[in-house]
């Protein structure tokens, strides 16, 4: 069995411009553009307020009168990428990064510590020396790693056991599946197919009447089998274009606010 470590940085751009600028913490902040119009990273402070990504800054400045909105360093993010994900290639080469402030690592070769000492380490290194904090899931897969370090944030520290993954999905709602995007989960709604658990004991020729060829892979997922292999990168450090790394994070957050949303909180 795989241990695999998802790990993600929580309000990404906000809390790096926090830890780079002490009279910034404890504040109400957002990244996004004037001109752009939107904030693309809100501070934990901020949300507070109901500022969220991705929302008009206008929208956001109503919302919350005292918020102080930057434009972005994106030279640094990427230098707080590269540190942070230092920290992973410190314990294994198996090391996928899936965003500027998000990616899984492969710990199952690694014996010099527990996984959970691993995962610990790595996050209390990543708090400690860049002032930012992380949320990581573990599990055997990369599909309960990844919604095992979303469920909680910030700053979550979640392990599924191996052989409880289908357990641990039961009863999230369908939107947590990669793939479920907002028209897929009204349509799977609409079946009675709510939650995961409800998609996990559908037979396969059902499911493709809502979700087509991707039903086999769905079902699996369903039920916590996800056999995809992590993709390290055979290069040096990916280089992020600015435009690329705003919409990545724009997408990431606006991901978990909607997840967020389904699930009350
Ligand atoms: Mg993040």
């Amino acid at each position: 069995m795989r241990t695999i470590v998802h790990l993600d940085a929580d309000a990404f751009f906000a809390s790096v411009e926090q830890s780079a600028d002490a009279r910034l913490r404890g504040k109400a902040i957002a990244v996004g553009g004037e001109s752009r119009g939107i904030i693309a990273s809100a501070s934990y402070e901020a949300r507070k307020f109901g500022v969220f990504t991705p929302m008009p800054t206008a929208r956001a400045r109503k919302l919350c009168p005292k918020l102080i909105v930057l434009p972005g360093d994106y030279e640094r993010y990427e230098q707080f990428s590269n540190w942070m994900f230092g920290y992973a290639y410190d314990f294994t080469p198996s090391v996928e990064q899936t965003s500027i402030d998000e990616g899984y690592f492969d710990i199952t070769a690694n014996r010099s510590k527990s996984s959970l000492e691993i995962a610990l380490t790595i996050s209390q290194a990543i708090r400690q020396s860049l002032k930012i904090t992380v949320s990581e899931g573990i599990a055997s897969n990369k599909l309960v790693s990844q919604i095992a370090s979303k469920l909680n944030k910030p700053a979550a520290f979640e392990t599924v056991p191996g052989g409880q993954e289908k357990q641990f999905l039961h009863s999230l709602p369908n939107r947590w599946l990669p793939g479920v995007g907002p028209k897929t989960a009204v349509r799977l709604n609409a079946a009675g197919l709510a939650d995961i658990g409800q998609i996990a004991a559908t037979p396969v020729d059902m499911l493709a009447l809502l979700l087509g060829n991707q039903a086999p892979v769905m079902r699996q997922f369903a039920n916590g089998i996800d056999e995809r292999p992590l993709i390290p990168a055979t290069e040096p450090q990916k280089s992020y274009g600015k435009q690329e790394t705003f919409n990545e994070d724009v997408t990431d957050e606006r991901i978990c606010r909607s997840r967020a949303a389904t699930d009350g909180r």
